[in-house]
């Protein structure tokens, strides 16, 4: 068996040693005769697992005891529905960042629940940068902030936490735990599982508490953040086995050293790939440099003929899913936390062999 290198932009990559501990306790859980996948979500076993995934998410980021952390379902997704119907009241307002299709997802979303103010947006240069705050235009009577701190399709990514005095409400889908963060400055970060996290089918809510217990009568118990803070997380069944998973990659994080060391490494792996883009002719990057994505590097090559064999190359070199999003096309390359950096290596030897030979 060899395992390709995998450029996933999600559901994504997964750290081999997980998905090896995983297969080893996959037909018998710790010598209980049993998977996790078949246990009650009540026992003792499952309970344990989820109590140390919640500690370990905990004790990574620095989360204090003001915050509630959920494990929720309905991915990020959900949360663009979840925040505004437990935060706005009734008709209330709040403030939206607009960088690109995930931030134009979630204020859509919340347009169906109250006012939404967009206070900057970064459409007028194509979503290739992040406005800075002292061009916004926020409202004095909205009931949070919200934007994407990483724009997965567009690769831009934030180099600063915005400033404000409202709930700071952010969709940290495809950057949480790729370096340290100060979650204090935070309402409320949520984060769907399968680009950092570990498989699909689960979300991370880290919310203030003192933002929980205000929805409208209306919103139903499945989408009053009440609900879930109250049980645990554990209202109904949840997604017991990507529960576990996403619990041996907080423990994986750990052992390599916690988020400064991703961090590091991080950085490294990023400026290998934008350094050798931006050395180069055949191949470019449109983001501003320092609003540049750690985690998702889109790139287009100068001829766009060449796209098809590119990527079929790349393939032949077990370098998977480098398409572009289907919405923007060219090439995406995610490097999150679990993508090694002997993969980035090995595709900065592949674009330049391309080079040569099309260049
Ligand atoms: C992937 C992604 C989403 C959508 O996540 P789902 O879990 O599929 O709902 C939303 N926001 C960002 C920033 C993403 O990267």
């Amino acid at each position: 068996m060899t395992r390709a290198y995998n450029f996933c932009a999600g559901p994504a990559a997964l750290p081999e040693a997980v998905l090896k501990q995983a297969s080893e306790e996959m037909l018998d859980y710790q010598g209980r005769g049993l998977s996790v996948m078949e246990m009650s979500h009540r026992s003792a076993e499952m309970v344990a697992i989820a109590e140390k995934a919640e500690q370990d998410l905990r004790d990574l980021l620095g989360i204090s005891d003001d915050y509630h952390v959920l494990f929720l379902q309905g991915g990020a997704s959900q949360q663009f529905a979840m925040v505004p119907m437990n935060l706005l009241g009734e008709g209330g307002k709040a403030d939206y960042i607009n960088t690109g299709q995930w931030s134009k997802k979630a204020i859509k979303e919340a347009q169906r629940f109250g006012e939404v103010n967009v206070a900057a947006s970064s459409e007028d240069r194509n979503f290739t940068y992040a406005p800075a705050q002292d061009t916004w235009s926020l409202s004095a009577d909205a009931k949070y902030v919200h934007y994407t701190p990483n724009e997965t399709i567009g690769g831009v990514e934030f180099p600063f936490i915005p400033e404000t005095d409202k709930p700071l409400v952010a969709d940290f889908s495809s950057t949480i735990l790729s370096r340290p963060l100060d979650v204090s400055r935070f309402g409320v970060i949520y984060a769907g599982a399968q680009k950092n996290i570990g498989p699909a089918g689960i979300t991370v809510v880290i919310i203030r508490k003192d933002l929980v217990g205000h929805a409208p009568a209306a919103v139903p118990a499945m989408l009053d953040y009440k609900t879930h803070a109250d049980a645990g997380s554990m209202y109904n069944t949840p997604p017991t086995y990507a529960w576990y998973l996403a619990g041996l990659v907080f423990q994986w994080l750990k052992d390599q050293g916690g988020l400064s060391a991703m961090e590091t490494l991080n950085r490294r792996k990023a400026d290998k790939l934008y350094g050798y883009i931006d050395a180069s002719d055949f191949y470019s990057n449109p983001v501003q440099p320092d609003c540049r994505s750690w985690m998702n590097v889109p790139f287009v090559l100068a001829n766009a003929d060449l796209d098809k064999t590119f990527l079929k190359e790349a393939e032949a070199a077990r370098m998977l899913n480098l398409a572009g999003h289907r919405s923007v096309g060219g090439m995406r390359a995610s490097i999150y936390n679990a993508v090694p950096e002997a993969a980035v290596d090995a595709l900065v030897d592949f674009m330049k062999d391309f080079e040569k030979r099309h260049g």
